[in-house]
């Protein structure tokens, strides 16, 4: 979709003036791109009438910079039809009950270990998982493991095949136990069916949850709206979860279930590990779809992953020239923690076409990782002892070889150059540079 659109509004963004033939022509682009996104034909429709009355109403053939306008008014239109500001969750209860709903695969499970360890690092809450999947015991492990993963408690009953008395049980427990917050995973088909819908109705009017998700994959295109619509007329959801934006994953989705179901999207999921969740602003995803980039998003997440203590710990050692292999180390831990490169790289404005390309792999750093751990505490502290025959060790320890050694020494010698140029107030010419 992105591409699509960057290339309609591509003519407007660079010219000073625009003709009313220019604008019908890129409203049929925008429309087109829409409609290739799986974007329901209504509503893409309604979008390309909305922005023309806009357009015209504000005389944009007359202004100084019309393409800039033109590309404000697609910008605000998407925003307006994927609803407002950003929604929270209500937290109101206590226990404040949580019930995830959607197909099987949808990333429920996923999901819920997400959204218990943001809520968990809010630090005001304590959530409790329970497992409502009764149909497979993988599924229960799963949530398991998950609940280990970011060391939250997981409620589950392998004796009981009865989801309702599982979910009850589990918000008694929470209630004895000092939880606030009860997320409740359940069990999902591969297609809307009735026995599905009934079991979640059920457990839906049993526990009266505060909040009922339905969470969704955004890859499955229009299918997303049709699942939403079927799930809404059982449960009448407060909110939607889309899963799966990771990637190029088309924005489709997002544009069409708002409209369709009138919910909003509360969280977007954007990769398998436990820190891919964001809180889903129409607005930022309305710059992302016209490939302006993501940057707010990805500055709070570094905020949120990057510890402050490390920094100020850092800086220091950068400046005295105490920058060593074990800090590297760190860093690489750091910006893995943040999730998936290519993901993060996405959210950089004009990035996203460089990298569309290029294959960036997570595992990229194993090597590194692995050339760092087969040096010895000296060798990392103090690099410029590695001689020739440390390199070979390091080279056949690690796995890889003395040319792989060379190249990391040869990278990690200038970083520690760059981040000491940094430091040197030097900063602001080496933004420059790079934006050149
Ligand atoms: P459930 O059947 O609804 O519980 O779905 P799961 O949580 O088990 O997820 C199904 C698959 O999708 C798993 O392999 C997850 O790792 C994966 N998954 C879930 N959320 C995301 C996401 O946001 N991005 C990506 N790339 N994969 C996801
Ligand atoms: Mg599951």
């Amino acid at each position: 979709l992105s591409d699509k659109l960057d290339k309609a509004l591509h003519v407007l963004k660079g010219h000073g003036s625009i003709t009313e033939v220019n604008v019908a022509e890129t409203l049929k682009e925008v429309r087109r791109a829409l409609l290739d996104a799986d974007v329901n034909f209504k509503i893409a429709k309604e979008f390309t009438t909305t922005v023309k009355e806009k357009a015209l109403g504000q005389n944009v053939l007359t202004t100084l910079q019309p393409g800039q306008l033109m590309v404000k008014i697609v910008k605000d239109e998407l925003t307006a039809l994927m609803g407002g500001d950003a929604e929270g969750i209500n937290l109101s209860g206590n226990p404040s009950v949580i019930l995830m709903s959607g197909l099987q695969g949808s990333g429920k499970t996923t999901f819920s270990g997400k959204l218990a360890n943001y809520l968990k690092n809010k630090k005001t809450k304590k959530p409790l998982l329970v497992a409502c999947d009764v149909y497979r015991p993988a599924a229960i492990d799963q949530l398991h493991v998950v609940g280990g993963q970011i060391g939250v408690e997981v409620f589950s009953d392998r004796d009981n095949k009865n989801p309702v008395a599982i979910a009850q049980a589990g918000i008694a427990h929470a209630k004895a136990n000092g939880y606030n917050v009860v997320i409740i995973d359940t069990a999902g088909r591969l297609a809307v069916d009735e026995v599905m819908m009934n079991e979640i109705s059920n457990i839906h009017k049993a526990i009266q949850p505060q909040e009922t998700l339905f969470v969704v994959d955004a890859m499955t295109g229009q299918d997303a709206v049709n699942t939403a619509k079927a799930f809404n007329d059982v449960l009448n959801f407060d909110g939607v979860i889309l899963t799966k934006l990771d990637g190029d994953t088309r924005g489709g989705a997002a544009l069409s279930i708002k409209s369709v179901v009138n919910k909003p999207i509360k969280f977007i999921g954007t990769g398998e590990k436990m820190e891919a969740i964001d809180v889903f602003y129409p607005s930022r995803m309305a710059d992302r779809i016209l490939g302006m980039g993501d940057v707010v998003s990805l500055v709070e997440r570094a905020q949120e992953q990057y510890d402050e203590e490390e920094a100020r710990k850092l800086s220091k050692k950068i400046a005295k020239n105490q920058f060593g292999f074990d800090d590297f180390l760190k860093q690489i831990q750091q910006i893995k923690k943040m999730g998936n490169m290519k993901d993060l790289l996405g959210m950089i404005p004009g990035a996203g076409k460089m990298l569309k390309d290029v294959d960036i792999d997570d595992d990229a750093f194993k090597h590194v990782e692995a050339i760092i751990q087969s040096m010895t505490p000296k060798e990392r502290s103090n690099p410029a002892i590695i001689n020739a025959s440390r390199k070979k060790r390091i080279g056949e320890g690690s796995g890889t070889s003395v040319q792989e050694v060379n190249r990391l020494m040869k990278q990690f010698d200038q970083m520690s150059k760059m981040m000491k140029m940094m430091q040197g107030g030097k900063g602001k010419q080496m933004m420059q540079m790079m934006n050149n």
